[in-house]
């Protein structure tokens, strides 16, 4: 059996719809393992199940096929009780796009200690972890602010460190810079990759940004439900037809190699993100 830590077999959903009543099929038979501490986007157009996925995999939604397993156990199982889906959704947390809809109290420490108080984790223990939580994300000067004066990347820092606090083990990231300004965006994908770097935390992003897919180690496309490709920055930007055939962008930095290496120009390396392009494109002056 696969030693992953997280594995669907065969995962299947479907939504009903509400005049007809009729299923709608929205996923396909997933197979995926993720391992512990791997960074991984999941891409595709809009509608392909990217929030469905995601929403499985912290059990928001049951499967209506197939299995998810978490460290070998079947989290999908009708025996799961209430006491054991809450402790998978501690284990496996959840940011979502709209920072304004994750934050519950008037004071950010007081948002960021909600979760733990729900865990009933003793109070010294809270202040130990809403300070922790605080610095990792770097809001340790907004603990007695409002929250609702914040910027939209604050906010959604603050909803990052609610989730901290939890102490998870995978942290799933919906769309979470998508209502972000450039400046926000860098904040949450900064705090995102010290998470994955400095904690080891296993990442899950969905997101539309390619340049924001091509820093994760490994990128997952979604087209209609089922799994399209499953590899690395490179691997899958290195051949774009399927992802432009998918209706998906690659970043532009990987499709200028892309074409010039189509021309028959040799660039042997990296093309995932805008760094490694410009690395491939200097390797050949220095040549
Ligand atoms: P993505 O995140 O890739 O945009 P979603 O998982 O949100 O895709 O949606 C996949 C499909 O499921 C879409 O066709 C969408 O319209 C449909 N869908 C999503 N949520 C619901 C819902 N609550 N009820 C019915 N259909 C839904």
């Amino acid at each position: 059996m696969s030693q992953s830590w997280i594995r669907t077999e065969n995962l299947t959903y479907s939504y009903q719809d509400d005049s007809t009543g009729e299923d709608q099929p929205v996923l396909h038979g997933i197979d995926l393992s993720i391992d512990r501490g791997e960074y991984i986007a999941i891409i595709g157009h809009n509608g392909s199940g990217k929030s469905t996925l995601a929403k499985l995999l912290n059990l928001v939604l049951e499967p209506t096929g197939g299995a998810i397993y978490v460290d070998g156990k079947n989290v999908s199982s009708p025996d799961m009780t209430d006491e054991d889906v809450f402790a998978l959704r501690q284990k496996v947390g959840m940011v979502f796009q709209n920072p304004d809809n994750q934050l519950v109290a008037t004071v950010v420490e007081e948002d960021v200690a909600f979760g733990p108080e729900n865990l009933g984790v003793p109070s010294a223990e809270i202040r130990q972890r809403v300070d922790d939580a605080l610095a990792m994300v770097g809001m340790t000067e907004y603990a007695k602010h409002e929250p609702h004066r914040l910027s939209g990347g604050q906010k959604q820092r603050v909803a990052i460190a609610g989730i901290i606090a939890m102490m998870p083990e995978c942290m799933i990231f919906d769309e979470s810079t998508a209502m972000l300004d450039p400046l926000g965006r860098r904040e949450v994908l900064d705090t995102m990759e010290m998470l994955h770097r400095e904690k080891n935390i296993t990442i899950i992003t969905i997101t539309h940004h390619m340049d924001e897919a091509a820093r994760a180690d490994r990128i997952i496309v979604l087209d209609d439900g089922r799994i399209l490709r499953d590899g690395t920055p490179e691997e899958i930007f290195s051949d774009p037809e399927p992802l432009i055939e998918a209706g998906l962008d690659v970043p532009q930095s990987a499709s200028l190699i892309h074409r010039l290496r189509k021309q028959g120009i040799e660039l042997p390396g990296k093309i995932g993100t805008p760094d490694d392009c410009l690395e491939t494109i200097c390797a050949v002056f220095e040549q």
